[in-house]
Order: C-alpha cells, then sequence, then structure tokens
C-alpha cells in the first residue's frame, strides 16, 4: 500500500509565523491545476503499481480551491492510480473556507477525513498570527462539518504562542475538547528566521514563553488531552481509538508515498525527491517537460537514522525486531550500547521488543534522537 501527498500551494493571506511553501497569488490557478494533473500521471511509474491507501491534499491551503478543482484531482489520481475502497482521503482546512455549501459538497466529492487549522480560539492569537478566521469562525466549523456528514475530523493547535499564559493555553485546549474531534494536532510554536513574527520578537514586541512555560503547556497538553480520551500517539498528535491519521501514520512507518506539487517530497524507500518550491517554475517546467524535482539515494545511515527519528515520535517506538531485520545485528548491537545513558535517566523504556520514549522524555526528544544516531 502507497500514499499520494498533493500539495495546494495556495493561502488567502500569509501567517505570521508561516515558514511553508505557499503563494498568495491565485491568478495562475488553472495553469497551476493542469501542471498538477501532468504530475499526477507522470507519477505513476514510481509507486510501482501500489494500491493507494491514503490521498492527502495539503498546503498552503487546499481548501481555496472549489469542490469542483478539488474532485477533478481526485478522479485524475483515480484514472491513474489503483485506489482501495475506503481509502482515507483528508483536505487540510481553514474555517473561514468552510460554509455548509462548501462542507457538504466537499463531502458529497468523497473526502472522508477534515483536518481543520483553527491553531487557536482567542482572536488576540489569531490576529497576532494573522490568521483569516475568528475565534467565532474556530468555533462553529466543527459543527458545520458534522452536519455535513464528516464523522473523522481533526483540528490543529498551537502552542507556546506570544504572550500566552497556561490559563490562556488551558482555555483553548478545553474549547478544542467540548468540539469532540476524532484527531487533535498540536504544535509547539516556532519561531522561523526571515518571518513577520520574528521580526517582531526581535524589536521586543511580543514575548514568547519560556523554555519552562513551553514544557507545562506541553505536559498540560498531554494530560488533558488523555483525560477527554485522545490517546497521544505520535510527538504532535492525538487521536481517539482506531481514528490515527493514516497518512501521516504511514510516514512514520516508512510506507512509499509521491508528492504532486510544489514543494511535495516523495519517498520509495531507497530516494527521497523534493519537487521546486515555486509554483510558476513548478508550471512552466511541468509544461515543458522538463524536471521539476530533485532526487537523493539515501545511504545506509541515513536509513537508519531516519528510521530511529520516526521510530521515537510515535507511541509503539522502534521496533527492534524489525531493525535487526533491517540493518542486521551489529547495527542493533550499536544501537542498544548508544541508547544505554537515556534508559538509566528514565528517558527511554524498553518494553518488550521495543524502544520508547518515556513521558519524561517527550519534552527532551530531539536530544535522545541525536544521541543515537549514527554516524557515517
Ligand atoms: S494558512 Fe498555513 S500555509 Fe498558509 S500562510 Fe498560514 S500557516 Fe502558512
Amino acid at each position: 500500500m502507497a500514499g499520494i501527498y498533493i500539495h495546494i500551494p495556495f493561502c488567502k493571506q500569509a501567517c505570521s509565523y508561516c515558514d511553508f511553501y505557499f503563494t498568495t497569488h491565485l491568478l495562475n490557478k488553472q495553469d497551476f491545476l493542469d501542471a498538477l494533473i501532468k504530475e499526477i500521471e507522470s507519477r505513476k511509474a514510481y509507486l510501482e503499481g501500489q494500491p493507494i491507501a491514503t490521498l492527502y491534499f495539503g498546503g498552503g491551503t487546499p481548501s481555496q480551491l472549489s469542490t469542483k478543482e478539488l474532485q477533478t484531482v481526485i478522479e485524475a489520481v483515480r484514472s491513474h492510480y489503483s485506489v482501495i475502497e475506503n481509502a482515507e482521503i483528508t483536505v487540510e482546512s481553514n474555517p473561514d473556507d468552510l460554509t455548509e455549501e462548501y462542507l457538504q459538497q466537499l463531502f458529497n466529492i468523497g473526502v472522508n477525513r477534515l483536518s481543520i487549522g483553527i491553531q487557536s480560539f482567542k482572536n488576540e492569537d489569531l490576529e497576532l498570527m494573522n490568521r483569516a478566521h475568528n475565534s467565532e469562525e474556530a468555533k462553529t466549523c466543527v459543527a458545520l462539518a458534522r452536519k455535513s456528514g464528516f464523522k473523522n475530523i481533526s483540528i490543529d493547535l498551537i502552542y507556546g504562542l506570544p504572550n500566552a499564559t497556561l490559563e490562556d493555553w488551558k482555555t483553548n485546549i478545553d474549547q478544542a475538547l467540548q468540539l469532540d474531534t476524532e484527531h487533535v494536532s498540536a504544535y509547539n510554536l516556532t519561531i522561523e528566521k526571515g518571518t513577520p513574527l520574528a521580526h517582531s520578537v526581535t524589536k521586543g514586541r511580543v514575548t514568547i514563553p519560556s523554555d519552562h512555560e513551553i514544557v507545562l503547556q506541553h505536559n498540560l497538553l498531554v494530560e488533558l488531552l488523555a483525560e477527554g480520551g485522545l490517546e497521544h500517539y505520535e510527538t504532535s498528535n492525538f487521536a481517539k481509538k482506531s481514528f490515527r491519521s493514516k497518512h501521516n501514520s504511514s510516514y512514520w512507518k516508512g510506507t512509499h508515498y509521491a508528492g504532486v506539487g510544489p514543494s511535495a517530497h516523495s519517498f520509495n524507500g531507497i530516494s527521497r525527491s523534493w519537487n521546486i518550491s515555486n509554483t510558476k517554475k513548478y508550471v512552466e517546467l511541468i509544461e515543458q517537460g522538463k524536471s521539476h524535482f530533485e532526487t537523493e539515494t539515501l545511504s545506509l545511515i541515513d536509513r537508519i537514522n531516519e528510521f530511529i527519528l520516526t521510530g521515537l515520535r510515535t507511541a509503539e517506538g522502534i521496533d527492534l525486531v524489525h531493525f535487526e531485520s533491517y540493518f542486521g545485528k551489529k547495527a542493533l548491537s550499536n544501537l542498544l550500547l548508544e541508547s544505554q545513558e537515556s534508559l538509566s535517566k528514565g528517558l527511554l523504556e524498553k518494553k518488550q521488543h521495543r524502544l520508547i520514549v518515556s513521558v519524561r522524555g517527550k519534552v527532551l526528544l530531539d536530544g535522545i534522537t541525536a544521541d543515537l544516531f549514527f554516524e557515517e
């Protein structure tokens, strides 16, 4: 089984913290869609005929496309790939795009999982982030989606926001829990160089929480979502039973996927490739039949480190039996040797044939992972 990721680069406006690839120029939308459909067809051989279990529209803001445009893209995938029955089809969206009519049409074209970028329920936060939606839209979009038939909804939240107290964050989590969605993704805000938000921080116009405050916010998140019945199954992801994101889980399991659209990444177990991060050039190169992506073949060390990195992010940790069968006995004993220090500090736990990050280790994940990395 494999997956397809489709990057829709359009956004209504630029969020102050964002360093993903996106564009606010919607004029060349039709040219983009024509190029995207050509790429979907041309990428067919990459997945070697594997059935498609998940289709994921990410961005940018996929809900900037009309449902007719999304339907055309889904049909293009269906006509060139063998998409399994009940495949997970996710569309990322922003609350301000989700009218009742739009949601109903989205459901009718076969989208069965909705991911909504709520980020915060507080107007001051949303304004600071320059999000296009307001608090009211954040609070009502899930009910509208339910009315249209969606039974698998995920919302995104951000913690570590400037000027936000632990009490503010608790209010956001409580409001999220009231929406009773099947899935929550929560990210710690990173201040990316060159963004308007980074500029405001440098100028002292906003204050970001200290590392200690961020740890408290993270721990509160984990505790309250667990009480709300959501399993912490990956560093940034929480789900009710049977509602883990199949598409994102496949990244962490090493499943093959083709990424189409500007800046999209693809992976086939041996190599990784990434498309050009420029919509105009992407369209031109595809129109001219020229290469629009770069590829790197993964070395053995790259694949081992990838396995460690993705394994440690999940609730199941690193499967040591699989690790040995993929990379051999010597690599396994090296990994176990390097993990001793974190095990003795209680940051890692060995449960049967798995190496798992402990609750205490979760906030130190980056350091724990780096200590286990193999070197060339
Ligand atoms: S909507 Fe998402 S991709 Fe677009 S600018 Fe905001 S954070 Fe970035």
